[in-house]
């Protein structure tokens, strides 16, 4: 993800309201929802149990391989092992593979890339998408001295955090009671950037191109993304454009949390405006929210690593998911 600059920052929060969010009465009429699976409160149905030590474990074994950025030998590494990964837990697998140009950079011209689409109930069409990147940033370039910011970059919970918690989940995917399909979908090249000219969002832009364009296409009812989800004192705020974009959706996760009293979710805050991997789905038709810790403190810094990690917060995410998926009719 990256930050928008302030100016535009203001103009997104003025769209919807901290308060709107937290007693559902203030609206934005101007806005159309088209979040149509939102969950319905009354059903009474448990959380998974979610193996926080194991989601931990699953974090190291991907820093192990080192940096997977896109298109290199780390992220061939971490393709292998997702695909057997998810295959031992009945997910059906599937490659999206394209290529990406790095602007600033001639030697870097269509660079190969592809997105993991696991299927779950592969057959349904009425689905839903949990996602999340899975390339890292190659230059830790919040580092203050600009010598560092070659050095090998772990990206844990930037790129890691996302992928462990949807690997511990895998084991319990058969345990769910769903109405619907379930599609994990793990983004590349969210962030194959080198100068601030250049393109992010490679792999959710394909995604969401590809998806418009298929003629059978499922019926894609909402994406939830987990961005930096895995930090030891996780704070998520309302991102504002899921709160523009897809109202009903963040209303939905947000008082799940609150049940389950998962309370690194805010509800009664409303975060800086962020572009992520969520915005190219809403562009193409799919209503998705995006949750994130932008306050990590080691953001694009050598010190992003598992030690800076927690897997319970992990598990308090894959909670509230877990009830969420649940619910959707
Ligand atoms: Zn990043």
């Amino acid at each position: 993800m990256y930050r928008v600059a302030g100016r535009i920052a203001w103009a997104v929060l003025l769209v919807g309201g901290v308060e709107g969010c937290m007693n559902g009465s203030a609206e934005t009429p101007t806005k159309k929802s088209g979040d149509v699976f939102a969950a319905d409160r009354e059903d009474a149905v448990k959380p998974v149990d979610f193996d926080a030590r194991r989601a931990y474990s699953y974090l190291e074994e991907l820093c192990k391989i080192g940096p997977r950025i896109s298109g290199s030998e780390g992220m061939k590494k971490q393709q292998q092992m997702l695909e057997k990964h998810f295959k031992e837990q009945g997910g059906k697998i599937d490659w999206q593979r394209f290529t990406a140009t790095v602007k600033s950079d001639p030697r870097r011209q269509q660079v190969p890339m592809a997105n993991l689409i696991v299927s779950w109930y592969p057959d349904r069409m009425r689905r839903v998408i949990l996602c999340s990147h899975y390339d890292t940033r190659p230059l830790a370039d919040q580092e203050s001295d600009a010598r560092n910011w070659r050095k090998p970059f772990l990206g844990a919970n930037d790129g890691g955090s996302g992928v462990a918690l949807l690997m511990e989940l895998a084991h319990h995917m058969n345990d769910l009671k769903l109405n619907v399909g379930v599609d994990f979908v793990f983004f590349d090249g969210e962030e194959y950037v080198f100068e601030e000219r250049d393109e992010y969002f490679f792999g959710s832009k394909h995604f969401g191109r590809t998806y418009r364009r298929m003629r059978d296409r499922p019926f894609y009812g909402a994406a939830i993304l987990l961005d930096m989800v895995a930090g030891k004192k996780p704070h998520f705020p309302i991102d504002p454009y899921s709160w523009e974009r897809a109202p009903d959706l963040v209303r939905a996760v947000w008082s799940i949390a609150h049940e389950l009293e998962c309370s690194a979710f805010d509800a009664n805050a409303m975060g800086r405006a962020m572009q992520d991997d969520h915005v190219p789905l809403n562009q193409n038709g799919i209503p998705a929210i995006d949750i994130i810790d932008a306050g990590y403190p080691h953001w694009h810094k050598l010190s992003d690593t598992p030690a800076n990690c927690s897997g319970t917060s992990m598990e308090q995410v894959a909670k509230v998911l877990s009830v969420w998926l649940q619910r959707v009719k």
